[in-house]
């Protein structure tokens, strides 16, 4: 059956299994009153499958209705969860990896924390080069050893020859992600024995662990370990390995260039997992607006987390803001301000006290232990709603 053009493969396999309209085109963005977060510039979800190569994509993404600037403000670095997670990568990176005395470049640096911590761990004397146009801070630094480009690459041959490319959580903001391999890899030309490290969502975790809140605008294109590994082998970059990472939730692809690379394709079981996706996400989206509707009943109700998840979640569920009354998150830049497209209010955990809170709405398990320390600790008293265990569950509020 004829379908739309799949970005990944070129075959004309692409079905589409969840369409949502008015959604922020930006979920990262602070705003900092509520007109202007209910002011955002909107786009729409088509996300659509490859019957070809399990490749995902928003067939309706629109370039224009995302802004990466200074209001961009993605870090989780607040967090306990993923700064141990970061680490354990870094750790990865030097031990078992064995990435000293290394060229280092990473495409989509972000604050060039992660690269930083590369080139400044005890004993492994590596150097680094960032490329990211939203990058805001010194360059070089460490006398040099560390520097930062205001642009992404190129795809001419590195001026010197590198070791290790790092991408982490770039290549699904990415419309044409074959394009963008195609210029790390052009860019390689020079360097033969170079490894190339790839992080980014597992769509097929998400399809499985129905985590609704993980389709959004921003992400463009979301593979799994089949796609990812057909868009490598396109450009000439052999897949060494793909794991499956921060509890299944990102694919870790390790690769290398190569000549006359095979080009594979394995559409695993996507078509039956997303229409099964898109029957559970209506069901799913009744069920809980009625949920919060007799929550809301017994006292206010928060979400934790103001990032993408939680900004999906609310527009999904509270576009109109009347259920849910606040969206709590770690990250004190994000405190005071308001969520796009909705405009519920963000503020410190501290405030969950102060507003009464009776019910707070959970999505991502791996951080419910701290989240539940750090409410013991500030005397919380609140009902935690786990939205990704209770899914399932035909009554959710007691
Ligand atoms: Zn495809």
């Amino acid at each position: 059956m004829s379908g739309l053009t799949c970005p990944v493969c070129g075959c004309a396999a692409g079905h589409t299994f969840l369409r949502r309209e008015r959604v922020p085109g930006t979920q990262n963005l602070l705003s900092r009153s509520q007109e202007a977060a209910r002011a955002v510039a909107f786009g729409t979800l088509d996300m659509t499958a490859c019957e070809e190569c399990g490749f995902v994509w928003n067939a309706s993404f629109d370039a224009s209705r995302v802004r990466y600037d200074q209001d961009y403000e993605n870090s989780q670095t607040s967090s306990p969860a993923f700064e141990e997670y970061v680490q354990g990568l870094i750790d990865d990176l030097i031990d078992e990896q064995e990435i000293r005395n290394h060229r280092i470049v990473e495409v989509g640096c972000g604050n060039g924390s992660f690269l930083r911590s590369l080139v400044t761990a005890a004993g492994v004397r590596n150097t680094g080069t960032g490329y990211d146009p939203c990058y805001r801070g010194n360059s070089p630094e460490l006398d040099g050893r560390l520097e930062f480009r205001l642009e992404f690459l190129s795809g001419k041959p590195l001026h010197e020859p590198c070791d290790v490319v790092v991408s982490r959580h770039v290549i699904e903001h990415i419309p044409q992600p074959v394009e963008f391999l195609s210029a790390i890899r052009g860019s390689l030309s020079n360097s033969s024995e170079a490894r190339v490290f790839i992080e980014t969502p597992n769509v097929e975790w998400i399809l499985r662990s129905r985590t609704y809140w993980d389709f959004f605008h921003e992400h463009c294109s979301i593979f799994t370990d089949a796609s990812l590994t057909t868009a490598c082998e396109r450009v000439g970059l052999a897949v060494t390995d793909v794991r499956h990472v921060f509890g299944g939730q990102y694919l870790w692809l390790e690769a290398t260039p190569a000549e006359g690379v095979e080009v594979t394709r394995n559409p695993g079981d996507i078509s039956e997992l997303a229409a099964a996706f898109a029957v559970a996400e209506r069901d799913w989206l009744e069920r809980w607006r009625r949920e919060l509707e007799l929550a809301a009943v017994e006292g206010p109700v928060a979400v934790w987390g103001a990032g993408a998840k939680g900004v999906t979640l609310v527009n999904l569920l509270d576009p109109e803001t009347r259920l849910v009354q606040c969206v709590v998150d770690m990250n004190p830049l994000k405190q005071g301000g308001f969520i796009p497209g909705s405009g519920h209010s963000i503020v410190a955990p501290e405030e969950l006290c102060n507003r009464g809170v009776h019910h707070l709405l959970l999505m991502n398990p791996n951080y419910r232990e701290e989240i539940e320390d750090l409410l013991t600790r500030l005397e919380v008293a609140v009902n935690v709603i786990n939205v990704t265990e209770r899914a399932d569950d035909p009554v959710l509020i007691s």
